[in-house]
């Protein structure tokens, strides 16, 4: 028994200001959200209905969650999948910065009963997987490989998001580290939304094949590139200052409705529970790679 394949699609649920690393020290939630603007609250109401009948995951800012508890009520009430982000949107890697950072989110989480993680800017560490785990959450999705493998570290099951077949033969374990070793290998990070930013058309080419393949692709947008922030000379300066981040404030609506029209998408989560539903219906006896499934 096999599943359908489907793409699945994510938003990362976070303020504008997140691309800019300049922000990352900012501290006084105040500050923070006159930052925002209230953009991550008027955003929610036009991409869920750009998404339609549409279900997808939703990997939530915590700190949007502690500005507009509405915007996580909307999220599960349109009927998707509410994962975290992240509390505040910075690299994460270190285990008691990622420890402090579930604390700052642990109520919402809870009351949503969260099971989903996508780290910022998809980079994990070994360490955060007992960590996650110990937190309730059932899945990752925090690393960069090619469409249709699992991973499992512990309890907690890794969705990659979706990166062409490398020309190499390669093994694939969690965590990973996406490097440029990997794009000379023919490995081509097409899930990101910083590609589909730059070659939208070819991305959905790419989708379709993976999915004749059997394959279900994983991607991820932001609320900027389906809804425009508002444009202001403080955004201005940062893009002048960080022009190889344009690609991620490209208008990506245009994109998101084709997909949504040609494909099939689901949220991550029920994906997993629909591959975990086919694994033990598995004969015990048949082999399978170490991890994967
Ligand atoms: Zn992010």
């Amino acid at each position: 028994m096999t599943i359908s394949p489907r793409v699945l699609l994510s938003i990362d649920y976070e303020p504008w200001f997140a691309l800019f690393r300049r922000y990352d020290s900012l501290t006084d939630p105040e500050q923070r959200r006159a930052l925002d603007g209230g953009f991550t609250l008027r955003a929610l109401d036009p991409i869920l209905d750009q998404l339609g009948s549409a279900k997808t995951s939703i990997f939530l800012v915590g700190e949007i969650a502690g500005w507009y508890t509405e915007v996580p009520q909307k999220i599960v009430a349109a009927g998707h999948e509410l994962g975290l982000h992240c509390h505040i949107h910075r690299p994460l890697k270190n285990v008691d910065d990622l420890a402090q950072d579930l604390r700052a989110s642990a109520h919402w989480l809870r009351q949503y009963n969260v099971r989903g993680y996508r780290a910022p800017m998809v980079g994990i560490s070994e360490a955060a997987y007992p960590l996650l785990e110990a937190n309730g959450f059932v899945y990752s999705s925090s690393m960069y490989a090619p469409a249709g493998l699992l991973l499992q570290r512990g309890n907690v099951w890794e969705i990659p998001v979706s990166t062409t077949n490398p020309r190499i033969h390669a093994q694939y374990a969690a965590p990973r580290d996406f490097t440029f070793k990997l794009l000379l290998h023919g490995e081509f990070p097409y899930g990101s939304s910083f590609s589909i930013g730059l070659m939208g058309g070819q991305i959905l080419r790419i989708i379709e094949r993976e999915l004749k393949r059997g394959l279900s692709p994983s991607i991820f947008l932001h609320p900027y590139e389906l809804v425009k922030p508002p444009a202001s000379a403080r955004l201005t300066r940062d893009l002048v200052l960080h022009p190889h981040l344009l690609p991620f404030l490209r208008d990506k609506s245009g994109f998101l409705k084709t997909l949504l029209r040609h494909f099939p998408v689901s949220p991550l989560g029920t994906y997993l529970d629909e591959m975990l539903k086919t694994r033990v219906s598995y004969p015990p006896s048949v082999e399978r790679p170490e991890g994967v499934i």
